[in-house]
């Protein structure tokens, strides 16, 4: 508000000012308009003046000239005609009237009893204006007398007579003896040329006038002009001075500088100071250093090229670069700028802002490291190899790369059995060991928390890759903290430039698997078998994708394997598993398939098709009377993440109209890696709707017993691998027991899968598990074979006794 009135009165005060000055000029003009006419009309007086004075002066001078003697010869009677005297004065009377241009006429009179008579006159005798001696002067009038009453010069106004209008010179002639006036000399001057030099002078002067006015009319022109210039360039300081508080007040340092190569500076904010250390002025003009000075030498050219680019593209400047402080500190700025151009489209200057952008850059710098490298480890990881291989494998000269993925075989389990200090104990060791082996020629990376990768830059012969998977293997034997963990390597010799990251780490998983199937080899190459696999794959993905969305493919189908209750030894249950014999390749397996299926997505119509045929089953068990028999059916991770699950499941379970509370959904372990939150989320609302849900493969993936109390789960289906241990460890080493009692413990029931022999079931008993599926009882069955199965245990035979099923 204030502001507002400030400037109210700042107006009001210049409005004011600009009318005292139009009053002052108005004054002035008039002053100056009454100056010049009184100088005009000065000048016409003293032309007057000069001209009385001059005809005066003449006149009294000639008369002068005239012997007053000759004068007193001439009698009143006027017979002198033929007299020298009379000659003589007449002849004295022309020559003043011939040598004087002004002069009109010259005469002599005389006044006798009151009136006037002529004497002499300078006309001749033939001349129409002659008078002759004695003619009276009857136009005579009282001034004509006047000479002879005073004795003095008349001088008359402008007089009409039958001559003309004339301005006449009477001057008394004096006779010499007693001073009388004896006659009058008088002087005609015509009056229109009596004003002449009056006039003139007059014309003098007006023209003077006109110049002084005009260089007047100039001056305050001028003067207008330059109060508006002052004005203007009032209005530029201030606002040159506004952007100077502006760029002041800015973060950082603003600058005008020249477009050279020494970024002459013209204008730098103070921010200067704080930014690089040194004054502004000491920068201006390159006083003391140029701006160029300060930026670091490897960014000098590229900050040129960088300009000529933007001034091309009528861009502005945006870059990073670091410069030297007064200090010697090394800073990162920002710097954003644009060319200024003058009115014929010239650079005139270059103006920006320059901003300390260090710490972000530090900060950068730490999240490049977090995301470029593994937290326990320190080692670059998976995100850095992909990253940087390609680039790699195009600019290295050497030709022969091949990388070594390294993969530490159950380390899930080492984490359940040991816990996770252990397991975090042992990575630490195995970095260890691998940096003391990995040579100057190899890159070692740690691409997830059990996978290692080395990257060898140059190699001889395949032998030598040998021997370093047999050291890591051999050493790993004798880590500190866990004895005899192993590994199970594969090697991807990197032929093709084109490879990336993530196809060579999955051609080096295949390796990997490859060598954990085999009991003599710890590491495995890459090899043709295993590419020609990759291309069954995509053969078999065309093939699947047809009998996911065909429902009568026959080539696709479901089986249901039993599973029989412990306490009662009934069936309890069926868990579906699908089969898929392809054209061209044959039968092939679920763990083959499913995984194909889901990497392609095809999984998401192929669980459809799988809910929609296993309903039909169960609705069938339940037209037969038994309807409390469960049925499993397994849902990979991408099914249940799709938006639309639930929605499906519940569209397919009143589609098939069966009773949900004998669904059990299983959920593979390595389901729960994923968001966990979200996962949760779903788990809860299949709760809602009876539907039961078990922890597939117990054991195998990344949870833990801990992790899965907050987990809505009903179930734990402890995977085949803890089962066959019952076979193979001591029984002290058993962790199986453990397991069945702490899911007990969290309130899950517990089904043991892959049991096919007495001994395994026994000691299942004996540790109070729950439910029991495996060979042992019942391979997979067809659906018409698990009917029979409950109709044959209906009729009262032993479910123990094997069912025959799959071979
Ligand atoms: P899973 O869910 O763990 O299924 C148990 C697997 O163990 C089945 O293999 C079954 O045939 C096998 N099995 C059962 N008892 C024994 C036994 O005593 N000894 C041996 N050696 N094996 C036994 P299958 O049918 O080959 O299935 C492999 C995996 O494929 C399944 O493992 C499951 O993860 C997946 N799978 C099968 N069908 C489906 C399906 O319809 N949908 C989804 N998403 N996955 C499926
Ligand atoms: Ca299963
Ligand atoms: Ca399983």
């Amino acid at each position: 508000m204030s502001a507002i009135i400030h400037k109210i009165s700042e107006y009001s005060k210049k409005k004011i000012f600009r009318n005292i000055l139009f009053v002052i000029y108005l004054i002035g003009s008039a002053i100056l308009v009454i100056v010049c006419n009184v100088y005009i009309f000065h000048a016409w007086k003293n032309g007057i003046l000069e001209t009385e004075t001059e005809a005066v002066q003449l006149a009294e001078v000639a008369e002068a000239g005239i012997p007053k003697s000759y004068i007193s010869k001439l009698d009143d009677d006027f017979n002198y005609s033929g007299l020298t005297e009379y000659v003589e004065v007449r002849h004295i009377l022309s020559s003043i009237a011939k040598l004087n241009n002004n002069v009109r006429f010259t005469y002599i009179y005389i006044e006798k009893e009151g009136e006037i008579y002529f004497v002499a006159d300078s006309e001749p005798v033939w001349s129409e204006d002659y008078s002759p001696p004695g003619q009276e002067y009857i136009e005579a009038e009282e001034k004509t007398f006047l000479p002879f009453r005073t004795g003095k010069t008349v001088l008359t106004k402008p007089t009409k007579d039958r001559w003309g209008n004339w301005v006449s010179v009477l001057v008394p002639m004096k006779s010499l003896e007693n001073g009388e006036v004896i006659a009058v000399f008088g002087v005609d001057f015509p009056a229109e040329t009596w004003n002449e030099t009056a006039i003139a002078r007059t014309m003098q002067a007006g023209l003077v006038s006109l110049c002084i006015l005009f260089i007047y009319s100039i001056l305050s022109f001028a003067f207008v002009q330059n109060r508006q210039l002052y004005k203007e360039k009032g209005k530029l300081l201030e606002s040159e001075r506004s952007k100077s508080v502006f760029l002041a007040n800015l973060p950082g340092m603003a600058y005008r500088c020249s477009y050279d190569r020494k970024w002459t500076m013209h204008y730098i904010s103070a921010g200067c100071m704080e930014l690089t250390g040194y004054p502004s002025k000491s920068l201006i003009n390159n006083r003391n250093l140029s701006f160029n000075d300060l930026i670091m030498p490897q960014y000098q050219e590229y900050l040129w090229e960088s300009w000529k680019v933007a001034i091309q593209d009528g861009s502005k400047l945006k870059e990073e670069y670091e410069i030297i402080t007064a200090s010697g500190e090394i800073k990162w700025v920002y710097e954003q700028g644009q060319a200024i151009y003058d009115e014929n489209n010239n650079i005139e200057a270059l103006e920006g802002l320059l901003i300390d952008i260090t710490s972000q850059k530090e900060q950068e710098k730490k999240f490049r490291f977090i995301s470029e490298h593994d937290t326990i480890s320190g080692l670059h990881n998976r995100r850095y190899l992909e990253a940087i291989l390609p680039l790699e494998l195009e600019s290295s000269r050497v030709e022969k790369h091949a990388l070594v993925l390294v993969n530490i075989r159950r380390f899930n389990m080492i984490n359940i059995t040991y816990g996770y200090f252990y397991g975090e104990k042992l990575i630490k060791e195995m970095v260890e060991l691998l940096l003391e082996i990995c040579q100057k020629d190899h890159s070692l990376f740690h691409i997830s928390i059990d996978r290692f990768a080395i990257l060898i830059h140059d190699y001889q012969n395949q032998t030598e890759i040998s021997d370093l998977c047999d050291t890591i293997i051999r050493r790993m034997q004798n880590l500190r903290s866990i004895n005899n963990v192993q590994a199970s390597l594969g090697i991807v010799e990197l032929k093709d430039d084109k490879m990336n990251a993530d196809y060579i780490l999955k051609l080096a998983s295949i390796a990997a698997e490859q060598a954990s199937k085999n009991q003599t080899l710890d590491y495995c190459f890459f090899n043709q078998e295993m590419e020609e696999r990759i291309t069954y794959k995509e053969l078999m993905k065309e093939e699947l994708a047809h009998a996911a969305v065909n429902d009568d493919d026959k080539n696709l189908f479901l089986v249901y394997q039993p599973i029989v209750d412990l306490k009662t030894g009934k069936i309890y249950g069926f868990e579906t598993l699908a089969r898929f014999k392809s054209e061209s390749l044959g039968w092939v397996s679920p763990a083959d398939f499913i995984p194909i299926a889901e990497e392609t997505g095809i999984i998401v119509s192929l669980g459809k098709r799988i809910m929609r045929q296993a309903f039909e089953f169960l609705k069938s068990l339940e037209l037969q009377g038994y309807d409390h028999i469960m049925l499993s059916f397994n849902v990979s991770a991408i099914q249940l993440l799709q938006d639309d699950f639930i929605q499906i499941l519940e569209g397919t379970i009143s589609e098939a109209d069966i009773n949900p509370v004998n669904l059990n959904i299983e959920l593979t372990e390595s389901v729960f890696s994923n968001d966990y939150e979200e996962i949760n989320r779903i788990l809860a609302k299949i709760k809602e709707r009876d539907i039961k849900v078990s922890i597939d493969d117990f054991g195998t993936g990344y949870s833990s017993l801990a992790r899965e109390r907050e987990l809505i789960v009903n179930c734990i289906k402890i995977d085949k691998y803890f089962i066959d241990h019952i076979l193979t460890s001591d029984a002290k080493e058993y962790i199986t027991g453990d397991i069945i009692s702490m899911a007990h413990k969290l309130g899950h029931y517990v089904v043991a899968e892959g049991v096919e022999c007495e001994i395994q079931k026994q000691y299942l008993m004996e540790y109070n598990c729950d439910y029991l599926q495996g060979y042992l009882f019942s391979k997979p069955l067809s659906p018409e074979m698990a009917l029979e199965l409950l109709e044959i245990e209906e009729k009262g035979c032993h479910a123990y006794e094997k069912a025959e099923g799959e071979t």
